[in-house]
């Protein structure tokens, strides 16, 4: 058992560490501390950033001063360029460290030359995807504070995130899903971690506007990604990605946008990177989105115009979104960039899925917009023959089974898929095998 003097000493040393953060609002600069958590400007409702120190860095002083409980996580061994959590606060489950894969099969699909593409896999993080990196800084700054609940509106993966982190932390979680078209590993990993599920009748953008009225209004953490410091975490994506690249950046960086706090995290990130030293250039986001759930797209092609949010559809529910919660934050990040956003249907993204399944690497249906996303851009002559790129895989192959099967398995206009593959199921007889070692050496 703790001491009261001990956890005294504790708290104390807590708060003086939270008191020197720095969060700022991005519409009017109003700065505020990190004791008090918060999603909002209280003077303007705009969105917040969580600042950190800028001065020059080279790739040693990335590990320095790394709190011991965070030693083998591929998040906090950036610690110069996050926030300054009290140490014995964070809770890590050894979140990034994720694989840059090179397949020259992907790159010919998406028309770059062979040795141009790269693609980061966060769906090897601990529940399978890069929701892992957000949420290691979210509830660690919860736990720093004190919550006694942490919440989340999500269309899966930040609820099997914050599931497995709040219960590594101590901490209840509740979290609320729309209660159809949601993926039943998502719920499932969620339930298993032991959050508190609420599925409600209305899609993801209802449940987090309703979740933000009940946090207005009772001491509730919210976790979704319009908090500043899982944003913080989420930035690593890029630090990993470019150390991988030696610091060298790639014409392009291509991924799925829902919500956009990635969009948002990434041109933050990129911007610290270039101005710390650490990169001489900025490569370009190129941001994805499911053809009918767009706004962001739209917008973008308005020149930044006309915003309009719009019912969401598409088979890749994690990006399913009708209204961004980070718009203004993403615009900043395309705008910082020099980046593009387009749209890919359906049906590119499932065919692109197949290609990064097929050559045994494999990924959730809204990871692959990324691939999708950069073939697009090529053939429209956006991303030239010559430019390099990293695409993001942002959630694992078993996070959503059932498009797997539903494309492998069922018909299109009374014809399989061409990529499909389908047991095949014979007597238990070694003759019943012939025909099977025929079809596998063939596909
Ligand atoms: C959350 C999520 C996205 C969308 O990311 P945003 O930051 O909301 O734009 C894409 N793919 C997967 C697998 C996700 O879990
Ligand atoms: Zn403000």
């Amino acid at each position: 058992m703790e001491t009261t003097l001990a956890a005294e000493n504790r708290d104390v040393s807590r708060a003086t560490a939270l008191a020197q953060i720095v969060v700022r609002c991005m519409e009017c600069g109003r700065r505020y501390d990190g004791v008090t958590p918060r999603t909002a400007c209280t003077e303007c409702g705009g969105l917040l950033d969580v600042v950190v120190p800028l001065n020059r860095l080279t790739p040693d002083d990335l590990g320095q001063g790394l709190p011991e409980a965070a030693r083998n996580s591929g998040v906090w061994r950036y610690w110069p360029l996050l926030p300054q959590l009290p140490g014995d606060a964070i809770v890590s489950r050894w979140e990034g460290n994720t694989a840059l894969y090179r397949d020259d099969r992907l790159a010919r699909f998406a028309g770059l030359q062979d040795g141009a593409l790269r693609m980061k896999h966060e769906g090897q993080n601990p529940t399978g995807s890069f929701k892992d990196r957000g949420m290691t800084v979210g509830v660690s700054h919860a736990k720093a504070v004190g919550a006694k609940i942490i919440a989340c509106a999500s269309t899966g993966n930040t609820s099997a995130s914050l599931a497995s982190y709040a219960a590594a932390a101590g901490i209840p979680a509740l979290v609320l899903v729309p209660a159809t078209r949601i993926s039943a590993g998502k719920i499932a990993q969620t339930i298993a971690y032991g959050a508190k599920v609420v599925q409600i009748d209305g899609d993801f953008d209802r449940a987090l506007a309703l979740l933000r009225e009940l946090t207005a209004a009772y001491d509730v953490y919210l976790v979704n990604s319009v908090n500043p410091f899982r944003l913080e975490g989420q930035k690593t994506i890029m630090f990993e990605l470019l150390e991988q690249l030696n610091w060298q950046a790639p014409d392009w960086i291509a991924l799925p946008g829902g919500n956009l706090g990635n969009t948002s995290a990434f041109g933050k990130a990129l911007a610290e990177l270039h101005q710390v030293g650490l990169i001489d250039r900025i490569p370009r986001l190129a941001v994805i989105q499911a053809a009918g759930a767009a706004p962001f797209a739209h917008y973008f092609q308005s020149g930044f115009e006309e915003y309009e949010a719009v019912h969401a559809d598409t088979v890749a529910t994690a990006i399913k979104i009708g209204d961004p919660a980070s718009t203004p934050r993403a615009r900043r990040s395309i705008e910082v960039t020099q980046g593009w956003v387009t749209t890919v249907t359906d049906d590119e993204i499932l065919e692109a899925k197949a290609v990064i399944d097929g050559v045994g690497i494999g990924c959730e249906p809204a990871s692959a917009a990324s691939l999708a996303g950069l073939k697009k851009l090529r053939a429209e002559g956006v991303i030239l023959p010559e430019h390099t790129a990293v695409g993001l895989l942002t959630g694992n192959i078993l996070k959503d089974t059932d498009a797997v099967t539903t494309y492998h398995f069922e018909d299109v206009n009374g014809a399989p898929r061409t990529a499909a593959n389908r047991p095949l199921r014979v007597a238990a007889e070694l003759s019943a095998l012939e025909q099977a070692l025929s079809d596998a050496l063939h596909r």
